[in-house]
């Protein structure tokens, strides 16, 4: 067939804030991200899940080029992922991440923990820095551990500062790989209080969990991987109610 002028294999599309097209990686012979095909709007909330080893996490890595893609394509508010720089450094600051390890600088302060990206990336003047960073401490209820270190706080806690220091960069989108699965059980609703209360106000989130009633009531969209695949997606009532494919379903079977 001939090209016409209203080709689609031309320019991709602008489709979503994170945009994933085609996007493929192996880990030597592991195909670990199959034809990955996804698309994010603003203020969208994905919950990601799917059986452990099924690149839920090499997927957020990619997402902010901790790892780097074998194929594909990768869009954020329509420009490609820089592969190193300044470029790149910029890129890591709009796309924050908290993980399961909460990851805080051991020896930092709380305050400081939530200061230091603004301060070298941004360049923030400290003063201002400071003054944000309470604002942010205040919002997830830590305001009052500001000057102790990280070994001094919960797990929640701690998770919570990770939220902190990752909003205080400004981030347009915010990659979440398992933040509760660390915590002891009675502090996983105090972090998922923190992350409805983002998702309420708009913030483009990607959420790996498995936390039903985190989708259920703050997910716009659960997307299910299995074998490095997206085998399905749908609405959040649908998918744990009505699972489509069969794997979801043996999958649902056994986490509920
Ligand atoms: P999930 O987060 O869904 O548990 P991961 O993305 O961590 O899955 O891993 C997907 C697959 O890739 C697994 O089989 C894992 O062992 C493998 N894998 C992940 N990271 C690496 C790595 N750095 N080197 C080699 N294999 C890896
Ligand atoms: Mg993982």
């Amino acid at each position: 067939m001939s090209d016409s002028g209203t080709s689609t294999n031309t320019v991709p599309v602008k489709t979503g804030l994170v945009a994933l097209t085609g996007v493929n990686k192996h880990f030597g012979d592991l195909h670990v991200l199959k034809d990955i095909n996804l698309s994010i709007g603003q203020g969208e909330v994905v919950v990601v899940i799917g059986p452990s080893g099924s690149g839920k996490s090499t997927l957020c890595r990619a997402i902010n080029r901790l790892e780097p893609i074998d194929s594909g394509t990768i869009l954020l508010d329509g420009q490609p992922l820089p592969s190193e720089g300044k470029a790149l450094a910029r890129l890591r600051a709009d796309v924050g991440m908290v993980f399961q390890s909460f990851n805080l600088f051991a020896h930092k302060t709380i305050l400081q923990n939530v200061t230091l990206g603004p301060c070298k990336v941004r360049k923030t003047d400290p003063k201002v820095a400071e003054k944000r960073a309470m604002e942010l401490l205040e919002r997830v209820g830590v305001a009052n551990q500001a000057s102790k270190y990280p070994a001094q706080l919960s797990g929640g806690q701690q998770q919570r500062v990770a939220i902190a220091r990752a909003l205080a960069m400004d981030p347009k989108v915010l990659l979440f790989d398992e933040p509760t699965s660390a915590l002891d059980p009675e502090m996983i609703q105090e972090v998922l209080e923190v992350m409805i209360d983002l998702a309420r106000q708009n913030m483009t989130m990607v959420v790996v969990t498995h936390e039903m009633g985190f989708a259920r009531s703050a997910a716009n969209r659960v997307v299910f991987m299995a074998e490095g695949e997206i085998v399905e997606e749908s609405d959040p009532e649908t998918f744990f109610t009505n699972p489509s494919s069969q794997r979801a379903q043996d999958f649902l079977g056994k986490i509920l």
